[in-house]
């Protein structure tokens, strides 16, 4: 079993500092993702803490953490502050840059038109995301924004990770609350 911080070892050698240059798209292994989604998670269980519907996201550059968030809007009473939006404002800050090349967006839940517009917009490589959205996810099952071919940018997804946590954290929440 190869470990997390190996991710790099598979990789050809670079100049350090090379990597924002070399267009990647960090960490691109199972492994790694399913850390950074156990993060996402942890967030959301704050979410939920919160009587938030539980949602995380973290958006992770080529050198690690950048942003992370959970969705607060019943708190700000903002209908757009979902965790995806509040990671692509705080990482796009941070940066100095409304480009988040070379990032990588994780997020508990299947992004909604909202969020998927944005990550489009913010021109974000590679989205992982854990359990789909039926009734309103963009990135795969009502629409597919993040790969229409017709738009300027298109990003890459995997989906499924940690899944079955996401899907049972808000199982629960809303079980709780009928
Ligand atoms: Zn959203």
């Amino acid at each position: 079993m190869s470990a997390a911080e190996g991710g790099g070892a598979d990789r050809p050698a670079q100049g350090a500092g090379d990597a924002s240059a070399s267009g990647a798209a960090g960490p691109a292994d199972r492994a790694a993702d399913e850390l950074w989604m156990a993060r996402a998670l942890e967030k959301a269980r704050l979410a939920a803490g919160r009587e938030e519907v539980p949602v995380g996201a973290v958006l992770v550059g080529p050198d690690g953490l950048v942003a992370e968030a959970h969705n607060r809007t019943r708190e700000a009473a903002d209908p757009t502050a979902h965790a995806e939006m509040t990671v692509l404002r705080e990482g796009a800050l941070r940066l100095g840059d409304w480009r988040l090349l070379g990032h990588t967006l994780y997020v508990t839940l299947e992004p909604c038109a909202m969020c998927a517009g944005a990550i489009v917009l913010a021109r974000v490589p590679r989205l992982v995301f854990g359990t789909r959205d039926p009734k309103a996810g963009m990135c795969g099952s009502l629409e597919n924004l993040v790969r229409d071919e017709r738009l300027n940018h298109r990003v890459e997804v995997v989906e499924g990770v940690l899944a079955d946590e996401a899907a049972e954290l808000l199982r629960g929440f809303f079980r709780e609350r009928r």
